[in-house]
């Protein structure tokens, strides 16, 4: 439809999303003089005492407000839709699925350069980096004249070449400044481009095996148009190569793709692997970029030139002109749920992409979800199985070390030392796995019973024995360790229990000879150190690495053939449903690090319940076999994939007071209809009551069908949020909760 502003008498009236926490859109009076907006267009707007940017949703002849006492817009800033159509109904969609304010939904899927109101084009050749010539007189002379010696010296302060966008902020005469000093050889002009380039060497893809090709065959064979498949492939079955090959074809036609990966997954590995293999433009989007290369991204995802999309959670909101396959990896993964704000999940977002697009979707991981899963057993999804590695590589055997009958040395039994030892002499790499960063999880006296805690959370205090701090995890606090204990003043203080940082120390002094990496999120703070580590452990010069979650996924090294898991047991008791759900996907996960080549592996677990059904399974890789006994007790406790849930979390400063709004909000809801299916169950202090300072408490609402579930959230929501009881603390509501904290 042609929108203009002479098409008819009628009064037109722009509705616009602003960003505002305000669960609704907003209606002005178009433009004085002009086209009307098309939705999807960004437009200036009065709002408050300030003026916004905000998004058009659409064009009505209505507002419920009189025409006087309506707003203008003042400015359109796109000519055209900057959202497609299809994408802003996925918003509206979404934003009414959680509950989150259009507004705020809509307008985070922009980059924020153009919430700032900069225009919606790229510019490809503007980049100018310093010279050496340009350093050297920086040291030498003061006699440049004023905007050339600031931008010179801003230019100094940069790693990659700097843009527009951090010049002009300068000086007014910023770009003549530029052409002066690159006239003079002190800058130099660099293309900027924010695609990745494909490699000079494109890879020649392997030999597909039997059941890579039944994979590939069954998702290009398929009818074209919307389908679900789940890839459940082993670990190292090869299920890059079988996205590789689906892809491939793809692009043979304009299309484009989207593959969305963990937050951890996005590795330069991975990326290079995309580069090797395709001679197409890949924008690869993520947290990390800045506002310039978020936009320069997006725009390149929008406007087609960049085929393949390569990117983390956000990355499913990026408009693309010729999506024609959407890719999940580890579908799994914690890491797709926005854990606060605007609480979706990008995988749950990327399958209803993909129905209201046409496009198939391909879940792919070695240990699914249990709803996926579920899904797939149910025939909603296609199941596809690598049930074996590639090549010549068997999956590890798995020994469970009993930690009753055994004692340990830093957190290390003599069995697993041993081990360690053995691949060393091989000249083979082990990995120990310990899910806990610092030295030791608690600091106690010896001598009162004392334990270090958190002074803003129910929490103990991590020791970081070599920055000499005491640190909080979950608030970020950060002490000097006390010398003497506070209670009794007593000097025996130690740490109780290890850590990446313990157990690293403990290997240098039984193996001094060896070279240990230590990877975790506390060894790899600074930008590129991940990558340097990751390097040392593929090109050997590693022998053992210890780490973190962040060891866990993704990565292929061959001549790694001994995973250790130290502290298994964690969370095999947990209070989260979940919790044994994720337990076993974290160690089947960096089990599946062990011998992926030629050389057999092997797998250690440390365990005091080596009993225990989990276990059981781990020994057989046997995931259908967790899943069915994991599925049975989510079955009798009425958990999803058996029900729908949404959790109502509040914080307040005081103590008491989030339980108490909590006791409204459920009053409030016992006050209206029942809607048929839905239970809201008793409002309960968190796991952790208090986080940083603040009073947490919970409420979970529980449904057998999701209409029913959505019915009920939408006039209890109406209810709270009209009440003045409402701002008497920080609350929100999680659609789909992935953990219960
Ligand atoms: P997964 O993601 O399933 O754990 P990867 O995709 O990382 O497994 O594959 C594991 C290794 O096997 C990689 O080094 C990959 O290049 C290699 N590979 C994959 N498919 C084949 C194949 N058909 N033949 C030989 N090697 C393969
Ligand atoms: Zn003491
Ligand atoms: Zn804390």
């Amino acid at each position: 439809m042609w929108y203009s502003a002479s098409m008819s008498s009628a009064q037109r009236i722009v509705q616009v999303a602003v960003p505002s926490p305000l669960p609704r859109t907003f209606d002005y009076l178009p433009p004085k003089s002009g086209p009307l907006p098309c939705p999807g267009a960004r437009v200036r707007v009065p709002f408050g005492r300030r003026s916004v940017v905000g998004v058009v949703i659409g064009i009505v002849e209505h507002s419920s407000l009189p025409a006087a006492r309506l707003k203008t817009v003042q400015d359109v800033l796109d000519p055209e839709p900057l959202l497609p159509p299809d994408l802003l109904s996925l918003l509206q969609w979404a934003s009414e699925y959680y509950h989150h304010p259009v507004g705020e939904v809509i307008c985070s899927a922009l980059p924020q350069a153009l919430m700032q109101g900069r225009p919606a084009i790229v510019s490809d050749n503007d980049g100018w980096v310093i010279t050496d010539s340009g350093r050297a007189r920086l040291g030498t002379a003061p006699t440049l004249r004023r905007a050339p010696a600031v931008v010179l010296r801003a230019l100094a302060g940069h790693a990659a070449a700097a843009d527009e966008a951090s010049l002009a902020p300068l000086s007014a005469r910023w770009r003549s400044a530029v052409r002066s000093l690159v006239a003079r050889g002190w800058v130099a002009t660099v293309p900027r481009n924010c695609l990745s380039q494909p490699l000079l060497r494109v890879a020649d893809a392997p030999e597909a095996s039997e059941a890579q090709t039944a994979a590939i065959a069954a998702i290009t064979g398929g009818a074209p148009g919307f389908h679900c498949y789940l890839l459940h492939g082993v670990t190292g079955s090869g299920k890059t190569e079988v996205y590789l090959r689906v892809i491939a074809r793809v692009l043979e036609t304009m299309a484009q793709v989207l593959v969305l990966v963990p937050e951890i997954g996005l590795t330069p590995q991975l990326v290079d692997s995309f580069r090797q293999r395709f001679s197409v433009g890949i924008a690869v989007i993520h947290s990390g970029l800045n506002d310039s290369e978020r936009l320069c991204a997006w725009l390149k995802a929008r406007d087609g030139s960049a085929r393949i999309v390569l990117g983390t959670r956000s990355a499913v909101f990026v408009p693309m002109k010729a999506l024609r396959l959407i890719v999940v990896d580890e579908e799994h993964d914690g890491s797709y749920k926005q854990q606060d704000g605007f609480r979706y999940s990008a995988r749950d977002i990327a399958i209803r992409r993909g129905q209201r697009e046409g496009v198939p979707v391909v879940l792919g991981s070695a240990t699914p979800s249990l709803e996926s899963l579920q899904n797939a057993r149910q025939a909603r999804y296609a199941l596809l199985q690598l049930p074996e590695r590639v090549g010549r590589a068997q999956l590890p055997p798995v020994r469970l070390l009993d930690l009753r009958r055994l004692a340990r040395r830093d957190g290390l039994a003599p069995p697993l030392i041993e081990a360690v030892h053995n691949r060393l002499a091989r000249r083979e790499q082990s990995l120990l796995f310990i899910n806990r960063r610092g030295f030791a999880p608690v600091l106690m006296c010896h001598d009162c019973g004392w334990f270090a805690p958190c002074p803003r959370c129910d929490a103990r205090l991590t020791l970081h024995k070599a920055a000499g701090r005491l640190r909080c995890h979950h608030c970020g606090s950060d002490t000097d360790v006390p010398s003497a204990c506070p209670d009794c003043q007593g000097e025996n203080l130690r740490g109780l229990g290890e850590g990446t940082e313990r157990v690293e120390a403990a290997l240098a002094r039984l193996f001094p000879e060896a070279s240990i990496e230590r990877i975790d999120r506390d060894s790899t703070r600074r930008k590129g150190a991940l990558e340097e580590k990751l390097g040392r452990v593929r090109t050997g010069a590693a022998d053992i690495l210890v780490g973190t979650q962040m060891l866990a996924k993704g990565h292929d090294f061959p001549n790694l053939t001994l995973v250790g898991v130290l502290n298994a047991d964690q969370g095999l008791y947990g209070y989260d449903f979940r919790s044994g759900e994720q337990l076993f996907q974290r160690i089947m996960q960096v089990a599946g690090r062990a011998g992926r080549a030629d050389k057999p592996g092997e797998v250690l677990i440390q365990t005091f319940h080596p009993e225990h059904p989990l276990f059981l399974a781990l020994r057989q890789h046997d995931y259908s076999g967790f899943a069915d006994y994991a599925l049975q007790e989510r079955r009798e406790a009425q958990f999803p994939p058996y029900c729908h849930l949404a959790l109502l979390r509040a914080e307040t400063s005081e103590r008491g007071n989030a339980l108490a709004f909590l006791e409204r909000a459920r009053a409030i809801a016992d006050a209206l209809e029942p809607v048929p299916g839905v239970t809201v169950m008793d409002p309960v202090p968190s796991p952790m009551e208090r986080r940083s300072g603040r009073y947490r408490a919970q409420l979970l609402i529980h449904a057998t069908q999701r209409p029913a579930l959505h019915r009920f959230l939408v006039q209890w929501l109406a209810q709270i949020t009209g009440t003045p009881f409402a701002r008497k603390a920080r609350w929100a509501l999680d659609v789909d909760p992935i953990d219960m904290h």
